[in-house]
């Protein structure tokens, strides 16, 4: 066989799998990109898990009309300019390559009015294309984004895509940790038409706590410990629950208000809670440290990161959570003394 380019649409969806699994995965694109947009309110609608419709509503910054067409396009954004910018990342999104995956891998629609503009606009891709049309819309503010069918046009991945209650589940999981990291927006979840949760936003710090039983439960706020611990500009801070409690998956961690899932932090904590054999292993960990000592852009999910001192941060947290930790039994001790 001869060599070929092969056409945008195809090396489209074949880039696009690196960004899209599953419908949780579409799920977090959006909604950092509403996050990065400033939305203090973010509706979640799915049907069938996600793969028949996903829907996401927020009252965030809105796009201009004119760069409607652009945010669908590969390596577009409005976040980034220069490589040095990577160095000091304060928004979620910067690689511009979530919308213009969703395009390749499903059909899209995307309303919204920029903010302070009187008109909104609307556009949407051509059945089978990356083609796309605009037209006039009336959403009042922020934006819309509707994602049908996703991979109808990639058999081979439809057919990894779990069951629609799996798929619920893994959205849900997402959703509840941007909850907890982000106190000061409103979530709502519903699945095939049914509202399943709705986080209400706070507004004075004193309610974090409060808004974190909502989520989490009251077994939750009853049973943890908060705690706050800096070393060398690193900042750890969460609450660990009793290990005599057992909360179903709470466990949580975030990296400057990112959900992340990394190897040092993650054997940190296992290697905490291995020290005092502890089964019950439930934990909110936030891990804040300065924007030029971590690099996100180590895979398009930004799932993964790398540290500019791996060792110091990985010493700092086993420390951490296991003086929680030992405080924890210390407490349950002296209670079963008396
Ligand atoms: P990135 O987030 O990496 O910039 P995306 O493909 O996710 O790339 O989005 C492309 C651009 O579309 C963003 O840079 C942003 O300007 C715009 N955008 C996407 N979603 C929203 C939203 N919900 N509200 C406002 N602007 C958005
Ligand atoms: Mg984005």
């Amino acid at each position: 066989m001869r060599i070929k380019k092969l056409s945008t649409i195809v090396a489209n969806q074949i880039a696009a799998g690196e960004v899209i699994e599953r419908p949780v995965s579409i799920i977090k694109e959006l909604v950092e990109n509403s996050l990065d947009a400033g939305s203090d309110s973010i509706d979640i609608k799915l049907v069938n898990g996600g793969k028949s419709l996903i829907s996401i509503k927020d009252n965030g910054d809105g796009i201009f009309k004119d760069d409607l067409k652009l945010s669908l396009v590969k390596h577009a954004t409005s976040k980034i300019t220069t490589s040095n910018d990577l160095l000091y990342l304060s928004s979620l999104g910067f690689r511009g390559e979530a919308l213009s995956s969703i395009c390749s891998i499903s059909r899209i629609m995307i309303s919204s009015i920029k903010n302070g503009e009187k008109q909104g606009w609307q556009i949407y891709n051509e059945f089978d294309s990356m083609d796309t049309n605009i037209k006039l819309s009336n959403i009042l503010e922020g934006t819309l984004i509707e994602v049908r069918d996703m991979f109808y046009n990639i058999p081979a991945r439809l057919k990894f895509l779990k069951s629609d209650k799996t798929e619920y589940i893994n959205v849900e999981k997402l959703i509840t940790a941007y909850a907890i990291s982000n106190p000061h927006v409103s979530f709502s979840l519903s699945h095939n038409g049914k509202l399943l949760k709705k986080f209400n936003r706070v507004t004075d710090n004193n309610d974090v706590e409060k808004r974190l039983s909502l989520i989490l439960g009251k077994r939750f706020i009853d049973n943890n410990s908060y705690f706050k611990s800096t070393f060398e500009k690193i900042v750890l801070s969460g609450w660990v629950v009793n290990p005599d409690i057992n909360l179903p998956s709470c466990q949580f961690v975030f990296l400057n208000g990112r959900v992340i899932k990394d190897k040092v932090v993650n054997h940190a904590i296992k290697q905490a809670y291995k020290r005092y054999d502890i089964i019950n292993q439930n934990y909110i960990i936030f891990v804040d440290l300065p924007k030029d000592q971590v690099d996100i852009n180590v895979h398009p999910s930004k799932y993964e990161v790398r540290f500019s001192n791996n060792r110091i941060l990985h010493d700092f947290l086993v420390s951490t959570l296991s003086n929680m930790l030992i405080k924890n039994h210390k407490i349950k001790n002296e209670v079963s003394l008396d």
